[in-house]
């Protein structure tokens, strides 16, 4: 599909899918998620229907054949739009919320976390990117990027050396830029982000992710902390599964697979698989209070005690076989 954007001019009048529509589209400290799902579909309406508006520059005679064709975009574009809007499928935003819920966690969690990380703290952005307590998220025209700082991995994919062309003759140095060119990974999304050689060390500084210099790749925090965490796991006190807990039942947070820990801190008997314990105290965790994750604690997702990593009993060897 394509579409027709609007010229820089007509934006500069405020003719632009964010001011026409700043009305349907609401507050986005309100609903940050729900503003960008609006946004996006609005600019794709508006740039599918411009071809419409151009008709009437044309003759008369040429402009009746020419809107047959010219609406089309703007029909395609519709339904679209109604497609996800009416929820016959899942949009692409979406299926990636629901894929970057922990376990215990709800959709209202999820977006309220948004909210407050977007209206409250200190924050990097940029024209590409904004750098939150917890997200990387980047907004773009037709499309809205969102991952989770704690389990991005970020790689210079691109260094580009910009020569500033200097319109003042009164400084004599021309000053080099770098414009990097940044790809985030995380579970299954991966998108770029651009940031400039005068941004780079802010930018560096609200990742929870180190940013290698040589420009390799950086370690994500989930790689680090697993590794740890697992040999704490390693040396806790095995536990026996009971003969009331059949062989057959799945992990309580995931339902998908065979669980092999329990949590000897609560009462609810729920048994669990130990990536989902992991992936739940992760999501509880600050990305700036790194050094403390080990000795800090986070919510059972059936009874919502709280547990720490001391907690985490596996299943003795023998209940394997
Ligand atoms: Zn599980
Ligand atoms: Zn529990």
């Amino acid at each position: 599909m394509i579409f027709v954007c609007e010229p820089d001019e007509l934006k500069n009048f405020g003719l632009c899918a964010e001011s026409l529509f700043s009305k349907w589209l609401g507050d986005p400290k309100r609903s940050y998620v729900a503003y960008q799902l609006r946004r996006i579909n609005a600019t794709v309406v508006f740039h599918a229907s411009l071809p419409i508006f151009y008709g009437f520059y044309l003759d008369d005679h040429l402009r009746s054949d020419y809107w047959k064709f010219a609406c089309l975009p703007c029909v395609l574009a519709l339904t679209w739009v109604c497609f996800y809007h009416f929820g016959f499928a899942l949009g692409p935003i979406e299926s990636q919320l629901l894929k970057m819920k922990e376990p215990g966690e709800s959709i209202i969690d999820l977006l309220q976390l948004i909210n407050s990380d977007m209206n409250t703290g200190t924050k990097f952005q940029n024209r590409s990117v904004t750098i939150t307590q917890n997200f990387i998220i980047s907004p773009s025209k037709y499309s809205f990027n969102i991952c989770r700082q704690s389990v991005a991995q970020l790689k210079v994919t691109q260094a580009r050396e910009l020569t500033q062309q200097n319109e003042r003759t009164d400084h004599a140095r021309v000053m080099n830029m770098t414009y990097y060119t940044i790809l985030v990974t995380a579970q299954d999304v991966s998108f770029r982000i651009f940031v400039h050689t005068d941004e780079i060390d802010e930018f560096k500084m609200h990742l929870a992710a180190q940013l290698g210099s040589d420009g390799s790749e950086y370690e994500s925090l989930t790689t680090r902390f697993l590794k740890e965490a697992n040999k704490v796991i390693e040396l806790n006190v095995k536990s026996e599964k009971r003969e009331i807990e059949n062989d057959d039942s799945l992990c309580a947070a995931c339902g998908a697979v065979e669980p092999d820990v329990r949590l000897t801190s609560c009462q609810c008997r729920a048994l669990f698989c130990q990536e989902c314990m992991l992936r739940c105290f992760m999501a509880k965790q600050k990305p700036e209070h790194m050094s403390t994750w080990l000795s800090s604690t986070a919510k059972c997702p059936v009874c919502t005690k709280p547990f720490n990593l001391l907690n985490i009993s596996p299943f003795s060897v023998e209940d394997h076989l």
